[in-house]
């Protein structure tokens, strides 16, 4: 968390506010945390935000002048968010990197991260095209369902593993990969090249319908998530098994959520999402 559908609406918050703005200054808190790729911050001041975009769990922004483009990455990891400034003071303290922006008006955008997982990476070109060939596998958004299974089948571990396997399928997390799985009734420890076509087409189907309405409602705020503008999002409501360890599975079938602890917690139902 933040997982796709927040780092979506944060994308999409930036591209409504932001697009066309130039950047008149940018402080950075900690070092450590903006990973300059580029010698130095200098070179994107006085140039224009040209687009902004969603990778996996990121959020990259193009910076362009008449003759390049460079990038700025930012993870959204664990905790991190990015938030129109000015911050609440409770946010003061771990915001590692500020941009002052010109869009007609003056605006900020802060990235805050407490737990500090997350990286902001400056890039060019070439420095993108790597990182994200390294890092992001197909989005679960844009990959055509026979690429999907394809992928599913060539995999030997379990299936909520690769759901979560970001080189493999960008974005999903935690929260979604167990609201997809109870959803397509597959046990989050199935074999995942042992799924038979119909029901990799299920899982397909599942996958884009759920992040799709959680983009909808404006994501999850489990634990900190706000989107820029500082709204929750309210997908949370609707979530089915995730962290409800021992209530009633909600299709009837009169069995109680389990949970399965493992790298990450699994939340399901034995009777509707059997192995
Ligand atoms: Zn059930």
């Amino acid at each position: 968390m933040p997982e796709l559908p927040e780092a979506e609406v944060v994308a999409r918050q930036l591209r409504a506010r932001i697009l066309g703005a130039t950047l008149t200054d940018c402080r950075v808190g900690r070092a450590d945390i903006v990973r300059v790729g580029l010698p130095t911050l200098d070179w994107y001041r006085g140039k224009r935000i040209a687009h902004v975009e969603r990778r996996g769990k990121s959020v990259v922004l193009a910076f362009s002048s008449q003759d390049a483009t460079r990038y700025l990455v930012a993870e959204l990891g664990m905790t991190g968010l990015l938030l129109f400034g000015p911050l609440a003071p409770t946010y003061r303290k771990h915001t590692h990197l500020v941009l002052s922006l010109d869009n007609g008006r003056a605006d900020e955008l802060c990235y805050w991260n407490p737990r500090r997982f997350g990286r902001i990476y400056l890039l060019d070109r070439a420095g993108l095209n790597a990182f994200t060939a390294k890092r992001f596998g197909c989005d679960p958004l844009i990959v055509k369902w026979e690429s999907f299974r394809d992928l599913v089948k060539a995999r030997r571990g379990r299936l909520k593993a690769l759901l979560m396997h970001q080189q493999v399928i960008a974005g999903i997390g935690n929260i979604y990969a167990n609201e997809i799985l109870y959803r397509a009734r597959l046990h989050p420890y199935r074999t995942a090249c042992r799924l038979r076509g119909g029901t990799i087409k299920r899982l397909y189907d599942v996958m884009r319908e759920v992040l799709a309405d959680a983009i909808q409602d404006g994501g999850s705020s489990v634990r900190d998530f706000i989107a820029p503008d500082g709204t929750k999002g309210t997908y949370r409501k609707r979530h089915l098994v995730y962290d409800k360890t021992g209530q009633p599975c909600p299709s009837g079938c009169g069995k109680v959520i389990r949970r399965l602890v493992g790298e990450r917690s699994s939340f399901y139902c034995p009777a509707c999402q059997r192995k």
